[in-house]
């Protein structure tokens, strides 16, 4: 799970506790986290297994998620393109290495860093066509994630 959940219920907790009403994401989407059972004594349990295969946002969502990130991170970014393929082919990499090592685990994640550093140097590239060759010791650490 890389994102949090929202167990939602109809009033605060107290002795005479709220009900259960759904669970959503921070954006108000429902989520299907696991299976309700009836216990036979009147209770229910809603049951959620480590199996279940793991709920993310849209891809989207999770890009102007990673894009926001960058952005509080590192603020606007302008590098020559020469930096931003250095800084792309690292989070190419990383997916890569998700693909080969760590399946499934960080694959998708690794992607959406990928795309947002190509968002990121689309924007560097529209902000400035004809950017001098910067170096990298005046380019702060890679942008993408971690
Ligand atoms: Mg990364």
């Amino acid at each position: 799970m890389n994102q949090a959940i929202n167990i939602i219920f109809d009033g605060p907790p107290r002795p005479e506790s709220g009900r259960f009403v759904e669970v959503e994401t921070d954006e108000g989407k429902g989520l299907n986290v696991g299976e309700w059972i009836d216990k036979g004594d009147g209770l229910w349990a809603l049951r959620i297994a480590p199996d279940l295969p793991p709920f993310h946002l849209p891809a989207q969502a999770e890009l102007e998620n990673e894009l926001v990130r960058q952005n509080r991170k590192w603020g606007e970014q302008n590098h020559h393109p020469e930096r931003w393929m250095n800084i792309l082919m690292e989070e190419v990499g990383e997916a890569s290495q998700a693909v080969l090592k760590n399946w499934p685990l960080n694959y998708r994640e690794e992607m959406v860093h990928v795309a947002a550093v190509a968002i990121q140097a689309i924007k560097s590239f529209d902000r400035d066509p004809n950017p001098s060759l910067r170096t990298t010791e005046n380019s702060p650490e890679p942008t993408g994630g971690e």
